[in-house]
């Protein structure tokens, strides 16, 4: 089996394409491997993926129209899982078109690629964000409420519509996984868990937005990649039966679905630091700060619908995911 990923040298894309490889597929990953983050980590990833004779890379920009077109004449692909796009809330604030060129447009030519080649199965990248200010939890899937907070969700919550679209005009069958705080080994240095772990280390205070008045749903890498290996090969069909006067009442016939992928156990943000520090043998010093703009206070994942329609429930608590990602995080950064 051939599977495209795209983000392939970004956290999440890494080491589904690592599981796969494991498994026998052949990997065509993509990235631009762009400098919003440390491009060496980006590097590292990627070489660890180079050493297996099942993997092949393209260095390329997913709006660049030409170039994806290129990819999807030249190799047929059995699933696209589409992992790449421009994340973090706090840096769309100052680079609005990073996110609507990378996450829509980036996108679309993603969505072009399966229509133009009849993929059998997309599965693309949504985000917990789309829940934007949701006070009813845990967060169900048909509880996205269309006020997105920032930039970012604006671009992952069009996105989701964007593939519903094409689901349902081309019969291209798509699953949407809305991703919820993840983190271990390979993360990305920058979300809370590599940043505090390295504050800690040399002794710097860290951010505590919203006096600490936050929780996630912190979700281990690991936990990730079995959802998402699991709904690969569970190809959402037409709907049975469907017909036009369905659709008038509002229902679609497209083959397409949505789950979110979380851990479904909020931890507060103190209670995260503080299993850092357990795992690190450091007491953080903290600086309290206001609510950011774009921000939200508190995530949590209904797990429901993904256990009931693959079976999957997470498998990896808080202290044993720290403790993994602690013991990478040394080995990595060379910290003791
Ligand atoms: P990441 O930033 O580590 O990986 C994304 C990769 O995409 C990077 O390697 C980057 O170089 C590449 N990329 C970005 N723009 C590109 C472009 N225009 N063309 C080609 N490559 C491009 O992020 P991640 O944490 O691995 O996230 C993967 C997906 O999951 C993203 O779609 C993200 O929005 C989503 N997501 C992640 C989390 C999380 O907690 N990590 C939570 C919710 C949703």
């Amino acid at each position: 089996m051939n599977v495209l990923i795209t983000g392939v040298a970004g956290f999440i894309g890494f080491h589904v394409a690592r599981r796969l490889l494991r498994a026998g597929w052949q990997v065509q990953g993509l990235d631009s491997l762009n400098d919003y983050y440390d491009p060496a980590l980006k590097r590292a990833r990627l070489a660890l993926l180079e050493s297996d004779p099942g993997f092949r890379f393209v260095n390329a920009d997913l709006a660049d129209r030409v170039a994806m077109e290129a990819l999807f004449a030249d190799h047929a692909f059995d699933r696209v899982i589409h992992l790449a796009a421009q994340a973090g809330v706090r840096y769309s604030l100052e680079n609005p078109h990073a996110y609507v060129d990378a996450n829509l447009a980036g996108l679309l030519n993603v969505l072009e690629g399966c229509r133009a080649q009849q993929v059998a199965h997309l599965v693309y990248a949504s985000s917990s964000s789309v829940y934007g200010l949701n006070t009813r939890v845990p967060f169900a899937e048909s509880d996205a409420v269309d006020h997105p907070v920032s930039l970012y969700a604006a671009t992952k919550k069009s996105g989701e519509l964007l593939a519903h679209s094409y689901s349902h005009l081309y019969g291209l069958p798509a699953t949407g996984l809305r991703f919820f705080t993840v983190y271990g080994p390979w993360g990305r240095p920058d979300m809370a868990p590599i940043k505090f772990a390295r504050a800690i280390c040399a002794g710097e205070a860290i951010d505590i937005y919203n006096q600490g008045d936050m929780s996630r749903d912190f979700t281990y890498i690991d936990d990730i990649v079995e959802g998402v290996v699991r709904v690969l090969d569970q190809i959402p069909g037409m709907q049975p039966g469907w017909t036009p006067e369905q659709g008038s009442r509002g229902q679609s016939s497209a083959p397409y679905r949505i789950f979110n992928i979380g851990a479904g156990q909020p931890v507060g943000l103190l209670d995260f630091v503080r299993t850092l520090e357990t795992a690190l043998g450091v007491p953080a010093r903290k600086n309290f700060l206001p609510m950011q703009p774009g921000d939200v206070a508190r995530t949590w994942a209904s797990t429901e619908a993904l256990r009931n329609q693959t079976g999957f429930s997470p498998a990896v608590g808080l202290e044993e995911g720290v403790e993994r990602f602690v013991h990478w995080f040394r080995g990595y950064y060379g910290v003791r």
